[in-house]
């Protein structure tokens, strides 16, 4: 069996203890944010304009897994920050293992190669590195040459030691459909990663880049394109069916943001990933406390533009188990 669809098996299973329980609200998976200290600064980030001494901050490693256990969530995907930068990033990960969590490590890939040693290959263990584009592209959006060529030898590096190894491509204004197409083709076809995962970028306020994010209709437009011809089955896309008709907007959802919590140095983070309106201490209480009816298109006019799988997946995910025929298609794709 794949690891994809043994991974898809046991959400499914987990999916179903939720139901059986009638628990209302429950994480698919935790976003962890360890630290937010980075070696890059990407025009289009979010997450490094902390002060100097929050981004000093490390979440100790019993206070990621404590974190874990109590939100009961099957997948976890440690992003930052650069994750690597954290000393004790390896162990964070491998008790996660150890507890039978699915692992992404994203990672910007500049420490990747050399910290290789540090991790094991498991079926529950993935790369997920981050790739906009081809070359010139991809450097331009991290601000700096040199780092797509890094990414693509580590990936190579860790392909070669047995590792699951997935990427996280984000798509600006820039792209086209032709752009969206290439990178897509060569981290399937030339790098031939395990899985790909893909979003619009989400429109930070406080990026110093904010002449490039994608709106709706845009978003709808580039997808449509890009994944005309058949293209879409071909690429090993670690998304719903579902997912990828709305970016393509075929479909439209509401967004289900407690799916996919955040849990940084600070706590949990009220709604989402990408918007901060205070913490909470747990899960439950985020849950508990967050106003959810609040967020979401047409609701707030932060979330106007979002189409970031951190919202929108769980409620593809939940809508494809909801219904035979998403979930045949979800399991013929995958
Ligand atoms: S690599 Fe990620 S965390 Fe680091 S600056 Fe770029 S977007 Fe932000
Ligand atoms: S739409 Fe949902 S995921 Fe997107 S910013 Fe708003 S609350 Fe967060």
């Amino acid at each position: 069996m794949s690891v994809p669809l043994r991974q898809s098996l046991t959400v499914g299973a987990y999916l179903a203890r939720q139901r059986l329980a009638r628990r209302e609200r429950f994480p698919l998976l935790v976003e962890l944010e360890p630290l937010y200290q980075c070696n890059l600064a990407c025009a289009g980030c979010g997450k490094i304009q902390h002060p100097e001494h929050v981004l000093r901050r490390r979440m100790p490693v019993e206070v990621a897994v404590e974190a874990i256990e109590e939100s009961g969530a099957p997948m976890v995907s440690i992003a930052g920050g650069e994750p690597l930068i954290h000393p004790e990033i390896d162990a964070i990960a491998a008790e996660l293992v150890r507890r039978r969590r699915y692992v992404y490590l994203c990672t910007n890939a500049i420490m990747m190669e050399r910290k290789l040693d540090l991790f094991e290959p498991s079926p529950r263990f993935a790369w997920a590195v981050h790739l906009d584009g081809l070359r010139e592209r991809h450097d331009a959006s991290v601000g700096r040459d040199g780092v797509f060529d890094k990414a693509v030898a580590a990936i190579r590096a860790a392909k070669d030691r047995g590792f699951r190894v997935t990427t996280n491509t984000t798509f600006f204004t820039h792209d086209s459909p032709q752009t969206v197409r290439r990178v897509l083709d060569f981290i399937n076809d030339e790098l031939e990663v395990d899985e790909m995962m893909i979003s619009p970028a989400y429109a930070y306020e406080r990026a110093p880049d904010q002449d490039h994010f994608l709106g709706v209709r845009e978003t709808h437009e580039l997808f449509r394109a890009a994944f005309a011809d058949g293209r879409r089955r071909r690429w090993r896309l670690n998304h719903t069916p579902l997912f990828l008709d709305f970016l393509e907007g075929k479909v439209d959802f509401q967004c289900t943001a407690w799916g996919i919590p955040s849990y940084s140095v600070f706590g949990w983070q009220r709604p989402c990933y990408l918007m901060a309106d205070g913490y909470a201490k747990t899960y439950r209480e985020l849950v508990e406390t967050t106003d959810w009816d609040a967020y979401g298109r047409g609701r707030d006019p932060r979330c106007d533009n979002c189409m970031a799988h951190c919202g929108y997946e769980p409620t593809a995910v939940l809508a494809t188990t909801h219904s035979v025929r998403q979930s045949l298609r979800a399991l013929v794709s995958g």
